[in-house]
C-alpha cells in the first residue's frame, strides 16, 4: 500500500513555475520560434523521457495487475455469493460511469475547442488517418493470435491489430484459466505475477518522482508556445471531466444508495467525508484504504467481513472515476487529433475503460500509462498525453474521490444483501 511522495503542492509549484517561465520567455522574445532550440533541446526531451519511462512499465504493470486482480477476486476465500455480488455491482457502476463520460464527451466535443494549428505549434505530429473497420473485425482483433507480438508492437501506431487490447484479453484469459488449475500447481505462476505487480508498482513510483520536473517542462512548452491561450484550450475538457465525475459521484451514487441500501445519500456522504477528503488529498485509493475501512466499520456500521472484502478489492479493482476519466480523455485526444472513432471503436474503448477500472493501480497518475497505451491503439500520438499532464494532478484528486466513494457505496450495497440473508436465516 505505498504511494508516491509527490505532494500536490510540489506539483502545483512545478506547474506555476513552468508556466510562468514559459510565459515570461514568450514575452521576452520577438517570436515563439526563437524558443524552439530550448524546447527541442531541453524541455521536450525531458518530457518525452518521462513518458517513455512510464510506457516502459505499461506491459508488466497491466498484465500483472489484471492476472492478480482476477485471481484475487476468484480465489477460494473470496469466492461465493459475496464475490459475485461485488463483481456484479463493480461492473454495473463502472459501465454506468464510462457511458456517462462517453455520452458527455460526445455531446460537448471538447476536442473541437483545440485548433489543429495549436497542436502543430506544439510540434505534435498529426497521426495518419486510420481507416475504421467493421464491428466484427474490431471484435476479433481483441483475441491475439500472438500475444507476444501484440505486446512488442503495442505502441507502434502502424500496428493495425489489437495491440494493448489484445494483451489485456490474454492476461484476463490466463487469470481465469489459472483459477481452474489446482492451487498447488498454479502457485509459482501466481506468486510470480503478484511479485511482478509489486515490482512494477514500485517502478512506477520511482518514475513518478519525476512528475514535478516533467510537469514543469510540459507547462513551460505550453506557456512558451501557446501563451495563456493554451489553458483556454483544455479548459472545456477539464469542465467535461468534472461534470461527468459529479454526475456519477453524486447522481448515480445517490440513486444506488436510495434504492440499494438503507443509507440516506446526504448522511452517507457526511459519514464518509473523512475518507473522501483523504482520497482527494492523496490521489491514491490504495493509500486511502485504511481510512475507508475505518469509516465503513465505525461510521457506516458495515460488517467488518464485508467492509474488508469489498474495500480491499475495490481499492485496486473498482475505480469508477478512473474508468470515466480514461474514456473521456481518450475520446478528447482522438477529437483533438481529428481521429474519427467509429461506433465499434468507441464501444471497444468503453469496454477497455471498464476493464481499466480493474487494471489501473490505485496510486497517483496510474491512469496515464493506460491512456497512452489505449490511445496509441486508436492512433493517438504518444505525446498527446502531454496535453493533459499539466491538469492531471487536480483531475486525479477528483477521480480518486469518486473511486473511493464508489468502493464505499459498493460495500454498503453488498452489506445490505448480507444482512437480508442473515435476517432470513434467523
Ligand atoms: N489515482 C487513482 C487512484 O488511486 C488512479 C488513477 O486514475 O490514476 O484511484
Amino acid at each position: 500500500m505505498s504511494t508516491t511522495r509527490n505532494s500536490p503542492s510540489k506539483i502545483l509549484y512545478a506547474m506555476i513555475l513552468g508556466l510562468l517561465a514559459g510565459l515570461i520567455a514568450r514575452g521576452l522574445v520577438s517570436s515563439p520560434e526563437v524558443l524552439l532550440p530550448w524546447i527541442n533541446g531541453l524541455t521536450k526531451p525531458i518530457g518525452t523521457l518521462f513518458i517513455r519511462l512510464i510506457l516502459m512499465l505499461v506491459i508488466p504493470l497491466l498484465v500483472s495487475a489484471l492476472i492478480s486482480g482476477v485471481l484475487e477476486a476468484g480465489t477460494g476465500k473470496n469466492l461465493g455469493k459475496m464475490g459475485l455480488r461485488t463483481l456484479f455491482i463493480v461492473i454495473i457502476l463502472s459501465s454506468l460511469s464510462v457511458f456517462i463520460g462517453l455520452g458527455i464527451v460526445n455531446w460537448i466535443q471538447p476536442g473541437r475547442f483545440v485548433p489543429q494549428a495549436a497542436i502543430q505549434a506544439m510540434n505534435h505530429t498529426l497521426p495518419p488517418k486510420i481507416e475504421s473497420k467493421g464491428i466484427w473485425e474490431n471484435m476479433l482483433q481483441i483475441v491475439p493470435m500472438n500475444p507476444l507480438k501484440e505486446a512488442a508492437f503495442a505502441f507502434d501506431p502502424k500496428n493495425s491489430e489489437g495491440g494493448i487490447i489484445a494483451v489485456m484479453f490474454f492476461a484476463l484469459f490466463i487469470g481465469i484459466a489459472m483459477l481452474r488449475v489446482p492451487e498447488k500447481e498454479a502457485r509459482p505462476v501466481r506468486e510470480f505475477f503478484q511479485s511482478l505487480f509489486t515490482i512494477s508498482q514500485r517502478g512506477l513510483e520511482i518514475v513518478l518522482k519525476l512528475t514535478p520536473l516533467a510537469v514543469a517542462c510540459f507547462l513551460f512548452n505550453l506557456g512558451a508556445q501557446l501563451g495563456l491561450e493554451g489553458f483556454r484550450l483544455i479548459g472545456v475538457y477539464v469542465a467535461v471531466v468534472l461534470a461527468a465525475l459529479l454526475l456519477h459521484g453524486v447522481g448515480v451514487y445517490s440513486f444506488v444508495l436510495i434504492f440499494g441500501t438503507n443509507h440516506h445519500p446526504i448522511h452517507f456522504f457526511k459519514k464518509t467525508s473523512e475518507a473522501l477528503l483523504m482520497a482527494f488529498s492523496t490521489a491514491s485509493s490504495n493509500a486511502t484504504l485504511p481510512k475507508s475501512l475505518e469509516v465503513a466499520e465505525k461510521k457506516l456500521n458495515l460488517p467488518p467481513s464485508v467492509a474488508r472484502f469489498v474495500l480491499t478489492i475495490g481499492a485496486s479493482a473498482n475505480q469508477n472515476g478512473t474508468a470515466l476519466f480514461e474514456g473521456v480523455t481518450i475520446l478528447f485526444l482522438a477529437q483533438v487529433y481529428g481521429i474519427d472513432l467509429s461506433f465499434a471503436q468507441q464501444l471497444q474503448v468503453a469496454g477497455l475503460c471498464i476493464l481499466a477500472g480493474v487494471g489501473t493501480a490505485g496510486v497517483p497518475s496510474a491512469s496515464i500509462p493506460f491512456i497512452a497505451a489505449v490511445g496509441a491503439g486508436v492512433g493517438i500520438p504518444l505525446e498527446g498525453v502531454t496535453l493533459i499532464l499539466g491538469v492531471d494532478r487536480f483531475l486525479d484528486m477528483c477521480r480518486t474521490t469518486v473511486n473511493v466513494g464508489g468502493d464505499l457505496v459498493c460495500a454498503a450495497v453488498v452489506a445490505r444483501g448480507d444482512r437480508e440473508k442473515e435476517d432470513r436465516v434467523l
